[in-house]
């Protein structure tokens, strides 16, 4: 599987500084005619630059994958917020039971507190991403040397566990113009999702796999969350959801793959028993 290395992009512009050039050229060019028509070009960049972070599928700041980039038709399943003791065991029986494999963008600091989570994630054949360190959902209004360290903590850790991720989710899946160098030093591109419930990190899950089956499209990357609801009543019905919905998706008419098949390069690069 080839990877278009995170280096080639180094020299490219984003659009952000495509469009940004390009409205300063138009406000420089209107200025001969109306000082206040120069004014526009740039306000419209402002804007974009105010809401691009909320769409992060968009990719302005940066390359953004959030759907299959391979023309395959197969949907692929991601698991946020992990690992924990609580929720992961039970995502990773059901896996195992139906046969799924999946992704999990975990949290740094989780994933330091349980590595041997970590090692029965890999251990059934599923991949590991990048969800930062703490999942501080104002992460990117924060400095570049914070976002810097946030990211490379998570990287360090998963380096214990003998990975090294390929790819970053950023919480809340909020982006800005930042992100991009920080990505290229460490070697990581951006995996977003195409398909979501707004389950709220397993707090809204009422009827999650009929939601999830009412939305899914072919190419979709599904996010789901590994959180255990708190309740046991309810961490019980979120296990016969999932249940539900990995039965419906293995006999349905979904082609499940592994992320790095949909999107056509690998999540991690994982040397066994060897950590680097
Ligand atoms: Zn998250």
């Amino acid at each position: 599987m080839t990877r278009p290395t995170n280096r080639e992009q180094k020299g490219s512009l984003s659009p952000a500084e495509k469009i940004g050039f390009t409205a300063f050229l138009l406000a420089v060019l209107l200025l001969f005619f109306d000082p206040w028509l120069a004014t526009l070009p740039l306000f419209l960049f402002l804007i974009l630059c105010l809401a691009a972070p909320f769409f992060p599928q968009v990719g302005f700041f940066l390359p953004i994958i959030s759907r299959s980039v391979t023309g395959s038709k197969g949907v692929a399943l991601t698991f946020d917020d992990g690992p924990s003791p609580s929720s992961t065991p039970i995502v990773l029986e059901l896996l195992a039971r139906y046969q799924l494999k999946a992704t999990f963008f975990v949290v740094g600091e989780k994933a330091a507190r349980h590595p041997d989570l970590i090692a029965d994630i890999l251990a059934q054949g599923h991949t590991i991403g990048n969800h930062s360190w703490q999942h501080d959902n104002l992460l990117m209004l924060r400095s570049r040397k914070r976002l810097q360290q946030d990211i490379h903590q998570t990287q360090e850790v998963l380096k214990q566990s003998g990975i090294q991720s390929l790819a970053f989710r950023p919480p809340a899946g909020i982006s800005n113009s930042r992100l991009r160098q920080v990505l290229l030093d460490e070697d990581l591109v951006t995996v977003t999702f195409s398909c979501r419930i707004f389950d709220q990190g397993n707090k809204k899950i009422t009827n999650l796999a009929q939601r999830v089956l009412q939305k899914l499209k072919a190419r979709d990357i599904l996010l789901l969350h590994d959180i255990a609801p708190k309740k046991e009543a309810m961490a019980t019905y979120w296990k016969n959801e999932l249940n539900t919905l990995f039965s419906s998706l293995r006999k349905g008419s979904y082609d499940v793959q592994p992320l790095e098949r949909l999107i056509g390069q690998p999540v991690m690069i994982y040397q066994k028993n060897k950590g680097l």
